[in-house]
């Protein structure tokens, strides 16, 4: 049996390639300055994040659940308050939401694109509707105008997930620079990935951005005066500098990953049983993840990692039938969109290294573990 031995993404750098040297020469002088928690060094990252988003700020938090926690209460979002969000996303975006007092109320997503579905948006809002948290799931973003545009009629608060979707566009505007906040996550294996914890927020509300800065810092304004009871959300200065060095690679990785996912899908665009979404033709996706769906997911997934191929599922249950929310009552068949994605998709190697003989490699091997090949073996034995 063929053994390729490709990894899922390559979280390890290289310290002595001209990267690695970049990043540690700054990190040496985040040590030779002390400036360890905040400081100089953030505030040099926040300024070039900011402009790479196109936002009048960002600030650096300890990591993306915290972003969206943080932008959620400088937002006002509250104990009583309901927060729209989808079932389909990593289970921080439902957390954070409980974490501020507040409920998530979930809407079914676009099958498509596997993000919020507008149409389903108007029905959920109540009275007690105070925000909506659109998730750029996978690198792509959510369809932002209708969005928007239901949140400027009932006058609520819209806080991009962008925490997969670093340098996304939608109609040529950067992911977190649509809604009134947009949050990011910096975790090690996401497409701008710190040497450890981190994240950030970023918006053109001054207001917004200096809440943010009190509560990431004890809800403090000045030494020990505190007006609000905040938290420890502080980027700390050694993921600072290594992510301002690591963000000037990441138009060019973004790129590497938009060519990685073309040839997957001109590679796959024949085989019936694996489902190939186009973009959305309202934005450019940046391939966080590679999905694809299809039938008999699980036994697919054995058989690529028997053949050294490490595929993922993101995710496989929906936050709906998560244990952690049962108490919302929501059952199996609540959002049968976002549960059919759950069962079917299967995330394929995606990481910017990645070579053109890698890719056509996973693709062959999925296609010989698909139904259709096994019945040609069978017909031509
Ligand atoms: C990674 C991620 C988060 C959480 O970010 P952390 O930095 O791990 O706290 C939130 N939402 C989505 C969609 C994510 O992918």
């Amino acid at each position: 049996m063929e053994n390729s031995s490709i990894p899922f993404i390559d979280l390890k750098g290289s310290r002595h390639d001209p990267r690695g040297q970049e990043i540690l020469a700054e990190v040496g002088e985040v040590i030779d300055r002390g400036a360890f928690a905040g400081g100089e060094f953030v505030t040099r990252f926040e300024e070039d994040f900011a402009a790479f988003c196109r936002t009048r700020r960002a600030l650096g938090v300890g990591s993306g659940t915290d972003a969206l926690w943080l932008a959620l209460r400088a937002l006002g979002v509250g104990p009583g308050d309901d927060v729209i969000t989808v079932p389909n996303s990593f289970i921080a975006t439902a957390e954070a939401i409980s974490a501020c007092g507040a409920r998530p109320v979930f809407v079914d997503v676009d099958e498509h694109t596997h993000t919020l579905d507008p149409r389903q948006l108007e029905p959920a809002i109540t009275p007690r509707t105070k925000a909506i948290v659109p998730v750029h799931l996978y690198g792509q973003m959510a369809d932002m105008d209708p969005i928007m545009a239901v949140a400027r009629r009932h006058d609520l608060r819209v806080v991009e997930d962008a925490c997969q979707a670093h340098g996304a566009e939608y109609k040529g505007r950067p992911a977190g620079s649509i809604g009134d906040a947009g949050c990011f996550s910096f975790y090690p294996s996401k497409n701008l990935g710190a040497w450890g914890e981190a994240g950030a927020v970023v918006t053109n509300d001054e207001t917004v951005a200096e809440r943010i800065a009190r509560l990431r810092n004890h809800g403090q304004e000045e030494r020990y005066r505190h007006s609000d009871i905040g938290w420890n959300a502080r980027m700390d200065g050694i993921q600072a500098a290594v992510l301002r060095m690591k963000l000037k690679h990441l138009p060019g990785d973004n790129d590497a990953r938009r060519a990685h996912a073309r040839l997957y899908s001109e590679l796959l665009a024949d085989v019936d049983e694996v489902r190939v979404e186009a973009p959305a033709d309202y934005g450019r996706p940046v391939y966080h993840l590679y999905v694809v769906r299809l039938p008999e997911r699980d036994r697919i997934l054995r058989g690529m990692a028997q053949r050294g191929i490490a595929c993922a599922i993101h995710y496989p249950t929906p936050i709906h039938l998560q244990t952690a929310y049962r108490s919302l009552g929501l059952g199996a068949g609540s959002f049968p969109v976002a549960e059919k994605c759950a069962e079917s998709v299967l995330s394929l190697p995606m990481a910017p290294g990645l070579s053109p003989g890698q890719i056509e490699t996973v693709a062959r091997v999925l296609k010989s573990l698909l139904p259709t090949a096994k019945n040609l073996r069978v017909a031509g034995a």
